[in-house]
């Protein structure tokens, strides 16, 4: 038995630890996990009530075409049903495009670093993967254009860009737009578009009507809380979304995803409560930084990559044995940790956690 070689040296993906876990392997018994972006508030009381009333449907399967979310999200954002595709998850959407767009040997142009998801699905299709490095923790769209050749397929934009938590902006994406072949899809991950407070951050979902080679990828997960359901989904050209539909699964969302993004995109009141608090969290961790002088990218999501001048791992454990889990991992960011806003309570735990950490570092340093 041989897989196909495109897939032999792949990494199975490697997510942050769960909380139970840390309980018991250190014997602890609060843990806080701050490791992969996840809503502290939970998700709206009307999506809970949406995933009560479908469990007595449960022996049957999920609307295909997701009708009733279809419309919800449409008329939220102001487009054509047949302008979205829903996944589980936005990963699923990334897996979905690169199953329809790329053959092998063509081309696919992302960051260095940014998420991994792009390579990972690309790589499966047989992708050439052309990594452009940030400039400043920022996407380098000059740099990536000049990447542009007649084999490129899709060219992805993670804004804003984990890990680096940092933005491109209207005018920038803009100008980019308009010299990227009309050939060349262009996948503009919004997964944190509603933490964004920033007014320079671009209205994507304006810009399809402009430019019919773009998708905009968003999801339930991040600020909606409601990650644990898998649902994400896709914004773009009629004749783009098509193509993604031809290669979905059947019932790749269920009922439970489908009723309560639908009942969490209807309640924008806990959307923009969240909203409120993840700014607030994320001015209190600056301020903290700052005070500490640790230096930190830009953070318009709701995670902070933040350089501790340490070795990672050595942080990320000091951290882990004090009961918060962060995520350290990046190829580029050897002495950076990415942290998620928390709740303000969480938010001073982990403050202070560091900064005993720290202390603790350079007593022995
Ligand atoms: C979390 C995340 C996603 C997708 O999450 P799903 O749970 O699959 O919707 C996509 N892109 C980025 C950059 C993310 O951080």
């Amino acid at each position: 038995m041989k897989p196909k070689q495109s897939i032999i040296h792949l990494p199975v993906y490697q997510p942050g630890k769960p909380v139970e876990e840390v309980k018991r392997e250190l014997g602890l018994k609060d843990v806080i996990k701050l490791a992969s972006n996840e809503n502290p508030f939970g998700c709206s009381e009307q999506a809970k009530v949406a995933i009560q009333n479908e469990i007595a449907s449960s022996s049957i399967y999920p609307d295909s075409f997701s009708a009733a979310l279809t419309s919800a999200v449409a008329g939220h954002l102001g487009v054509e049903r047949n302008q979205l595709i829903f996944g589980a998850g936005s990963d699923e959407v990334i897996l979905m495009l690169a199953r329809a767009y790329i053959s092998p040997g063509d081309e696919t142009i992302m960051a260095d670093e940014t998420f991994p998801q792009y390579k990972h699905n690309s790589e499966i299709e047989g992708a050439v993967i052309i990594e452009v490095p940030l400039k400043d923790g920022t996407h380098d769209l000059d740099a990536m254009l000049a990447k542009v050749t007649e084999r490129t397929k899709i060219i992805w934009i993670c804004n804003p860009n984990n890990p680096t938590g940092t933005i491109v902006r209207q005018d920038e994406l803009i100008a980019f737009l308009r010299k990227v072949p009309s050939s060349v899809i262009v996948a503009l991950d919004e997964a944190y578009y509603e933490f964004v407070t920033d007014a320079a951050y671009p209205d994507s979902v304006a810009l399809i009507q402009q430019f019919n080679n773009v998708i905009v990828l968003r999801t339930f997960s991040k600020i909606y809380g409601l990650a644990a359901l898998r649902v994400g989904y896709g914004v773009g050209h009629a004749d783009l979304i098509h193509y993604v539909n031809q290669v979905r699964e059947p019932f790749n969302t269920t009922r439970f995803g489908q009723a309560a993004a639908a009942a969490a995109i209807g309640d924008q009141i806990f959307m923009q409560s969240c909203k409120d608090r993840n700014s607030e969290g994320r001015s209190y961790l600056c301020e903290a930084f700052d005070r500490l002088s640790l230096p930190y990218f830009e953070p318009h999501g709701n995670f902070v990559l933040v350089d501790t001048g340490l070795p990672s791992k050595q942080v990320f454990d000091a951290l882990l044995r004090k009961g918060i889990i962060a995520r350290a991992r990046w190829t580029y960011y050897p002495t950076h940790l990415r942290i998620t806003v928390g709740s303000m309570e969480q938010n001073e735990k982990f403050i202070q956690a560091l900064e005993e950490v720290l202390e603790e570092a350079a007593v022995l340093g």
